[in-house]
């Protein structure tokens, strides 16, 4: 699909054909959105909001309609419930440090999954550690699906957020966040979903996951890397105290007392991203072009006939085995240690993810080192899988 937008995929690596299948890491960028960088800083640079002068205004207006484009790709009530980060990790941090500051005291319990990020752990360890609450975890099953009859047990008066990925980036397992949701607001726990998996690979509706929060990265969806969407409810945003200070963020600062300015600005101290915020905008729109439930569907095509093909390898074992998932599929071949497939792979033009994937938690749920994972986007093809699978099946002559 659309291949020939991506001119990367025409390199060569070791003299062979690239083919790039490391997707959930961060995906290649179509030349519209290399494009509207090389435009944002050949014609309209400036720094925004503050400016009175011709280039600040047209930069900030390109940065605002931005704005109102995510905003109706996961169709969020408000624009100003639009707020950019650096990325999914810094959108976690900003909800754990500023929800934290705001609502989390002595006792308090947050529920997160097994299966988390290691960027939806640590930041929720920081806060437990400064406030002295407490974290509890939704486990998973051997198919990698998240044990969502056992939140009931797990949520208590103390609990006081649910932090839980909508798509795993080891095990590819589409989790049931909608469910999870329900189950929350039940007892007034607002729930802060880890999109950073999901949103290039189905629609996202915000309002009716019903979802308080929502944090993904642009690099993930053809989007250049450094920036970040933290959407959140109006209601929670206002309550919240900001996340970083500095300029932007404020209505008026004296050395006695500084108020803070209005949704989202309040959360967006200092200069942001302007170009890369333009670049995330044509992402969207590129996607939208093509569609998403086209791409949903065409990635799922390609998981079934990896998953089908990989699984033809004698002693290959597949970590991730959910009926809905998104196209990951994490290996291991025998005994062979990851690291080493992944470099024999390498060699064969073959760009894998090995190692943890930043979920040591769930290695030692399997009691593995770590997994080979490959993971498709819209350019990949059937032909670049039978050429991973014939790969897969060298290097294990080779390693065994
Ligand atoms: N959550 C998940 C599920 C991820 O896969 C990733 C990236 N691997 C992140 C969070 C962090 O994203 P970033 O590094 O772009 O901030």
């Amino acid at each position: 699909m659309n291949r020939e937008d991506f001119h990367i995929l025409e390199e060569k690596v070791y003299k062979k054909p690239l083919i790039y299948l490391d997707n959930a890491a961060t995906t290649q960028k179509p030349q519209v959105v290399i494009d509207a960088l090389s435009d944002y800083y050949s014609t309209i640079n400036s720094n925004i909001h503050r400016g009175v002068h011709c280039l600040s205004q047209k930069a900030t207006e390109e940065f605002e309609i931005a704005r109102k484009t995510i905003q109706h790709f996961i169709h969020a009530e408000h624009d100003y419930e639009i707020v950019f980060t650096r990325g999914a990790t810094e959108s976690i941090n900003l909800v754990a440090a500023s929800f934290g500051r705001t609502f989390i005291h002595e006792g308090d319990e947050i529920i997160i999954s097994e299966m988390e990020h290691h960027s939806n752990i640590v930041p929720w360890q920081f806060l437990c550690e400064d406030r002295g609450a407490q974290l509890k975890v939704i486990p998973f099953n051997e198919e990698g699906m998240l044990c969502v009859s056992q939140l009931e047990s797990l949520i208590s008066p103390k609990t006081k957020i649910i932090a839980v990925t909508h798509v795993s980036n080891t095990l590819g397992t589409i989790n049931p966040i909608k469910e999870i949701i329900q189950i929350a607001h039940q007892h007034d726990i607002p729930v802060m979903v880890d999109g950073a998996q999901s949103v290039a690979h189905c629609p996202i509706d915000v309002q009716d996951l019903d979802c308080d929060f929502f944090c993904f990265s642009g690099h993930k969806m053809y989007a250049p890397m450094g920036i970040g969407v933290m959407y959140g409810k109006e209601r929670w945003l206002n309550a919240m105290k900001p996340y970083q200070g500095g300029g932007e963020m404020i209505s008026n600062v004296t050395f006695e007392k500084t108020t803070y300015n209005d949704l989202p600005f309040k959360f967006e101290a200092g200069t942001p991203a302007v170009g890369d915020v333009i670049g995330l905008r044509k992402a969207i729109e590129y996607m939208q072009q093509i569609g998403i439930a086209n791409i949903a569907s065409y990635e799922n095509e390609l998981l079934q006939y990896g998953t089908e093909k990989l699984l033809q390898i004698d002693g290959l074992r597949i970590f991730g085995t959910a009926p809905h998932k998104a196209a990951v599929i994490s290996f291991l071949v025998g005994n062979i240690h990851p690291y080493d497939m992944g470099v024999l792979l390498d060699h064969q033009g073959i760009a894998v993810r090995t190692g943890h994937h930043c979920t040591q938690p769930i290695m030692t749920h399997f009691n593995i080192p770590g997994t080979v994972r490959a993971s498709f986007a819209l350019y990949n093809t059937f032909e670049e899988i039978d050429t991973l699978v014939a790969g897969v099946a060298r290097a294990k002559e080779m390693l065994q």
